[in-house]
């Protein structure tokens, strides 16, 4: 089966301006070449530091920032030629962390929910709105008539799925939608988030920071580091073992990693370069353990590992042909 979405070398810059003329000084290159698929019905999990690309890709799938290069296919259509932007965003919907900030504090709940329906067109909105309330579970007697000041962030959380759900999206991007709750709370969004997606056949692209949450919903986790995709593999693949040394670092730095998983690579030094001047070669070669000459000069491409074709990394490390001196050997342990 074709996948529901293919990123194909998706890029985007924003110009940095300086100065009192407000003249361009530079590009940050937030999302520099990024590609991979998602299956329908699959969750795929996108982990990094904060500035690594993750939120900027996720608006570019939603069409909320455009595209400098590349291809966005979602459903076989690629946006811009056989997709219009508009059923790109009724078929992909998003949730955000601030579940306070995306609503309007003036719309009841019910209306909030109704709102994209009712600008689409759809047949009885309101009684779609009151079904979706139910479904993440407001009871729409108690919740329609209230204002989003009204609801505790869980319950905001549970607008926002409703709203997004209200459009029928095959797709739903997630990005740090559960990072502002509390624990026990977070537990029951993702519980329901992983029984819509059942329900619904929905698939989930799903940002986080934290690595266990999105162990606990993902089916494959990809990694960003500087507006690249340095690693990607199925859940139980990485959590098994992770073959760059910046996801071994992310890995390690875990307080709950379980110690057999645990790897030796020291937590990440330092802050990430500066993103309007990366480094050449491998952008992580500044801050990795591992780094030699080749590393410096050329670009690792993202390739399947010898055992698991579907676990793919960008390392030097990992390429026999690479010329690095321990090339084709991993990561040592
Ligand atoms: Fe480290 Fe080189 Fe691998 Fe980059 S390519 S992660 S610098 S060993
Ligand atoms: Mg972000």
């Amino acid at each position: 089966a074709q996948p529901l979405l293919i990123v194909r070398d998706l890029q985007k810059y924003f110009p940095v301006r300086g100065g009192i003329l407000g003249r361009a000084q530079g590009r940050v290159q937030a999302v520099d070449g990024v590609n991979f698929e998602v299956k329908k019905g699959e969750t795929l999990g996108i982990v990094g530091e904060s500035g690594c690309g993750k939120s900027t890709t996720a608006k570019l799938l939603i069409g909320l920032t455009e595209k400098d290069r590349g291809e966005i296919i979602f459903d076989g259509k690629a946006l811009g030629r056989e997709l219009p932007l508009k059923d790109l965003r009724r078929g992909v919907q998003m949730v955000f962390q601030d579940s306070y900030a995306t609503l309007n504090p003036r719309l009841t709940i019910l209306d909030s929910v109704a709102f994209g329906a009712r600008v689409q067109g759809l047949p009885n909105p309101e009684s779609l709105a009151r079904s979706m309330m139910d479904r993440v579970g407001l009871d729409p007697d108690r919740f329609a008539h209230r204002y989003p000041h009204e609801l505790s962030g869980g319950q905001r959380q549970r607008v926002n799925i409703a709203r997004a759900l209200a459009m029928s999206p095959r797709l739903v991007v997630l990005d740090e939608a559960v990072s502002a709750l509390d624990k026990s709370v977070e537990a029951q969004v993702l519980n329901l988030l992983s029984d819509l997606r059942e329900e619904f056949g929905l698939t989930y692209i799903f940002i986080s920071h934290d690595l266990n949450v999105v162990r606990y919903i993902s089916d494959r986790i990809l990694v960003m580091y500087l507006g690249e995709v340095v690693e990607v593999a199925p859940v139980d693949a990485i959590w098994e073992r992770q073959a760059h040394p910046y996801t071994r670092s992310l890995f390690s730095a875990m307080p709950s990693m379980d110690p057999d998983n645990r790897t030796e690579e020291p937590p990440l030094a330092g802050d990430p370069p500066n993103p309007i001047n990366p480094p050449a070669g491998c952008r992580f070669h500044t801050r990795c353990r591992h780094a030699s000459g080749v590393c410096k000069t050329t670009v690792p491409t993202l390739a399947g590992l010898p055992l698991n074709a579907a676990h793919r990394v960008a390392c030097h490390l990992h390429d026999a042909t690479s010329g690095h001196p321990e090339a084709g050997q991993g990561v040592p342990a």
